[in-house]
């Protein structure tokens, strides 16, 4: 066994870290106060490499292994969850659909632009009607001549609704097949095709200087060249998608816990009380003997199940563990971190408090922490 990263991964860790610190934290609470997803900063996301990390140099990805990906929305997420969302949907749920099943004229005509960070690309699956029963899907997409014309909606689709955004792949029947059940396939959609809406959410809880958008399609046509592989795919497609994206969810709890331990052991040696560091208190101590204890855990395993991934083996199960596990473990130890801060924890201006609203979607998006136990208990065989 060995547990050390290698020289790429321990520098991608450091230049992220770095450009995390100067660039994302001094104004990381601002944009979430203001609900205002930054262009800018997702440019200059771009310009360091964080955007088609995975993908290979002939579409002008980093061609990186997945740990690499992983430990940069790690470090992201440790400063802000909203720019780790940028990110993790960028690469997970926008690029890596593309770039696994596109042909090679969907790769070529879309992909150098998303890896340079120029544009966002968004992955419409959930729907009004359909969230964890994603088989429930309704949008429909009916092939007329030479192009499909698609109706539906779809809701929260991360990175659809930005001026950056050059399009989404969405989800939608194409057939029946014959267990009678709706065929899913998989459409592009490029922003400003006529008949398809993009329209932000506002008033989020967290990652609020995320992009989220419901999205409409209204007799919306598109080339029957923009579907994505083979029709009849788009279930399967849609399964694999979300197994790589529930690593980077992962990576956004791990990251998100280590932000918010960090907040805390700082303030905890810094703060006085009865004349003493409160992080002398065993009551304080073990809270974050607790936190360091679990987000060694939760990294261990998230790193496992992208090493996983990285050898083409099995992940499913430990993806979905990884993902789990990390999510949670934010959420215990955000809870500790505002504790730890007393009444200064619920003050906006000591940031910890960010870290306690932001990992609650990590225990919702990319499949519920039901789901996710659904999904284990069906690996280890119930
Ligand atoms: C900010 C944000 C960004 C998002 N980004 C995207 C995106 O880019 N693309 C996209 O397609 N989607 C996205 N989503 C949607 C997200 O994946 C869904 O919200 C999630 O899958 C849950 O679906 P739902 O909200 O409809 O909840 P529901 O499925 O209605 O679930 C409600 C509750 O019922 C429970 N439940 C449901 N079924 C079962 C069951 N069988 N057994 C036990 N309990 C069950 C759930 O665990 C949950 O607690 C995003 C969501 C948010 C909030």
């Amino acid at each position: 066994m060995d547990f050390d990263l290698t020289k790429e991964q321990e520098m991608i860790r450091k230049e992220v870290r770095k450009f995390a610190r100067k660039e994302i934290a001094p104004i990381a609470a601002e944009l979430d106060e203001k609900e205002e997803f930054s262009q800018e900063l997702t440019r200059k996301m771009g310009e360091i490499g964080l955007f088609g990390m995975f993908v290979s140099e002939e579409y002008e990805g980093q061609a990186m292994d997945y740990i690499s990906y992983i430990i940069a929305v790690e470090e992201i997420a440790r400063i802000d969850g909203s720019q780790a969302a940028t990110i993790a949907a960028g690469n997970s749920l926008g690029i890596g659909p593309i770039f696994y099943f596109g042909t090679e004229e969907q790769k070529l005509k879309y992909l150098p632009r998303l890896c340079s960070g120029e544009g966002l690309w968004g992955f419409g699956l959930t729907e009004p009607t359909a969230g964890s029963d994603a088989g429930g899907s309704k949008t429909t997409a009916v092939l007329e001549g030479d192009e499909w014309v698609i109706n539906g909606s779809k809701i929260f689709i991360t990175n659809a609704a930005s001026e950056m955004t050059m399009g989404v792949t969405v989800q939608a029947i194409t057939g029946t097949r014959e267990s009678g059940k709706p065929e899913y396939s998989c459409i592009l959609v490029e922003s400003g095709t006529p008949g398809f809406k993009a329209v932000p959410m506002h008033k989020k809880m967290m990652w609020r200087a995320s992009n989220t958008a419901e999205l409409y399609f209204d007799n919306v046509r598109v080339p029957k060249e923009n579907i994505l592989g083979n029709k009849g795919d788009g279930f399967h497609q849609m399964l694999a998608t979300l197994d790589g994206g529930r690593l980077s969810i992962g990576a956004m709890g791990l990251g998100g816990a280590q932000g918010a331990y960090d907040l805390a052991l700082k303030y905890a040696r810094e703060r006085e009380q009865f004349g003493q560091p409160i992080s002398k208190f065993q009551a304080v101590a073990f809270k974050l003997a607790d936190c360091a204890m679990e987000i060694e855990c939760a990294r261990n395993l998230l790193y496992k199940a992208c090493w996983l991934k990285s050898h083409h083996r099995p992940y499913e199960k430990e993806a979905a563990m990884g993902k789990l596990y990390a999510s949670e473990v934010m959420g215990r130890v955000a809870d500790h971190a505002v504790q730890i801060h007393g009444g200064y924890g619920l003050m906006k201006e000591y940031n910890v408090e960010r870290f306690y609203r932001d990992h609650k979607l990590l225990e919702i998006g990319e499949g519920t922490s039901e789901v996710q136990r659904i999904v284990i208990s069906r690996y280890i065989g119930c």
